[in-house]
Formats: structure tokens, sequence, C-alpha cells
């Protein structure tokens, strides 16, 4: 991970950043992948591995509430 300098206002960013923390300017659209994308859209400075961990932590939620479904189902 490097440090870049934004093109609109010359902070320094993160190169892994969707966006500029200080003013919001998008960084290196080469770069962008559809969860950059969504991390644009939510307008918020959320890398890519943030919501790759947000996501994980959701399915495995979801695997959890699952089994305990089962469980408490099978268990009747
Ligand atoms: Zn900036």
């Amino acid at each position: 991970m490097a440090l870049i300098h934004c093109t609109a206002c010359d902070h320094r960013i993160s190169d892994m950043a969707v966006a500029c923390p200080s003013c919001g300017h998008p960084s290196r659209p080469d770069r962008r992948g559809a969860l950059n994308v969504l991390g644009s859209v939510a307008g918020t400075y959320i890398s890519a591995t943030t919501l790759a961990s947000l996501a994980l932590g959701v399915a495995m939620f979801v695997c959890t509430a699952a089994v305990l479904i089962t469980l408490i189902l099978h268990s009747r």
C-alpha cells in the first residue's frame, strides 16, 4: 500500500482508497471494480477490503442463523 497525491486537492491518500477522504474526489478510475463502484455510490471512504470483510461478516451471520434454525426445528 502506497500513498499517492489526490489529483483535486493534493491531499495524500492511499492508493487503495476509492475516493479522497478529504475532498471526496474519486481516485484511480482505472482500478475500479464492482466493489469500489459500490463504495463510490455510498459516497463514503470505504475501501474494497472493508466491503469484503463486511460481506464475509454478513455471510457468516447468515450461516450461523441457518444452523441455529435447523437445530431448533429438528429438536422438536
Ligand atoms: Zn482530495
